[in-house]
């Protein structure tokens, strides 16, 4: 095995999705240290790039140094206390995920499910919210990755605020690749992650905080319990407000390079014809499995992650091997319950593009034999 020469695969899995030359040449620029005037500078325009990709006027955006699941435990860890209440939808491997989380934080965890594959009717997370009456927090993954399905976020914050809750949204698969407005739909709280939509090596989860979750953070009883993920020393380092920046930890200088490239792409393609073009991929995608016979495995399928059924008598994992080796192609296996029954194919960001989508549509027809 060669480990000096990484191979150029085209990822269509789950992620990490495929990185553009611009934003692999970003990585190079010289690093500066991490409380350089100019490094700052670069950081402020991404957070303000990440308000711009967000949809937010919230001051409190910022990557947290870590991948996607550092922002879902940043955002858990700052708003649950040992002692809240909160619901989580769990309906797949990252809203169980988010369950656990919050568990470890101390919280009273109400699991709202949903068969895998399915999403939540709102009415079903109001009547949840009925049920337990102190609930602070409800968590839900808008992009669930395991499953391929889409939730519906707009209009439930109003939901979740008329009972006094919070909403936090898991946006890893769908900030940049599916509509996504923080303000309009009022989330309090959101966390994505760098290689997914935004088609950046992974590394860094931008998340963003509103003003109810700021208030939150203000009322707590006890410290957070994360030393590096405590947003109260975060803010005083990402946000230069009053007294100047204050070291809390050496930021991955060369990924803010590489992020904030990647943003410069999404806004320079501008958000809605990136959303139109994420889901023009999915139909030149799904139109093409229809015609070898291979289904979707959710009734309301993302744009970004095709979670597809495994055609009977198709040999799992010789066929991802092949197309692995012959094609250079990584698409993903089934994850959790769906392993083994399913295959998930990512068009993400760089990724969705019309020549990935026939190269992985005729490379699948030829090692299923169906040519
Ligand atoms: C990928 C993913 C995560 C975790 O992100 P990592 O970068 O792997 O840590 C969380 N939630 C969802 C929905 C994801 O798809």
């Amino acid at each position: 095995m060669d480990t000096q020469h990484p191979a150029e695969r085209i990822l269509l899995g789950p992620g990490p999705s495929p990185v553009s030359a611009r934003v692999l040449r970003a990585l190079a620029a010289p690093t500066l240290g991490h409380l350089d005037p100019q490094y700052l500078a670069i950081m402020d325009e991404v957070c303000d790039m990440l308000r711009a990709v967000f949809l937010t006027k919230n001051a409190l955006t910022f990557p947290v140094s870590g991948t996607g699941m550092a922002g879902m435990e940043c955002i858990a860890v700052n708003l649950v206390e040992p002692g809240d209440e909160v619901i989580v939808c769990v309906n797949g491997v990252f809203g169980g995920r988010m369950k656990d989380v919050m568990s470890r934080c101390g919280a009273t965890v109400h699991a709202l499910e949903a068969p895998w594959g399915e999403t939540f009717d709102h009415e079903a997370i109001a009547a949840a919210l009925e049920r337990h009456p102190r609930t602070k927090v409800v968590g839900i993954v808008q992009a669930e990755t395991s499953t391929g399905a889409h939730q519906p976020i707009a209009g439930l914050a109003e939901i979740v605020h008329r009972a006094g809750a919070m909403l936090v949204v898991d946006a890893v698969t769908s900030l940049g690749g599916h509509e996504l407005r923080v303000d309009d739909w009022g989330i309090d709280a959101v966390y994505s992650g760098t290689q997914k939509c935004l088609g950046c090596p992974p590394g860094l989860a931008p998340v963003s905080f509103g003003e109810r979750a700021l208030a939150a953070m203000d009322a707590r009883k006890a410290p957070v319990q994360s030393w590096y993920l405590d947003v109260s020393m975060l803010r005083k380092y990402y946000t230069s407000g009053g007294g100047g920046r204050v070291y809390h930890h050496t930021a991955p200088i060369n990924m803010t390079y590489a992020l904030r490239e990647a943003l410069a792409i999404v806004l320079e393609e501008g958000l809605e014809a990136r959303w139109a073009r994420h889901a023009a991929m999915h139909a030149r995608l799904r139109a093409g499995l229809e015609s070898l016979g291979i289904g979707y495995v959710p009734a309301r399928s993302l744009h970004t992650l095709n979670c597809i059924h495994i055609p009977p008598g198709a040999d799992d994992a010789a066929v991802r091997r092949r197309l692995l080796e012959e094609y250079g192609i990584e698409i993903g296996a089934g994850l959790g319950a769906m392993a083994g029954k399913a295959w998930r194919i990512g068009l993400m960001g760089h990724g969705a593009t019309v020549r990935n989508v026939d190269l992985v549509l005729t490379a699948l027809a030829a090692v299923l034999g169906r040519r």
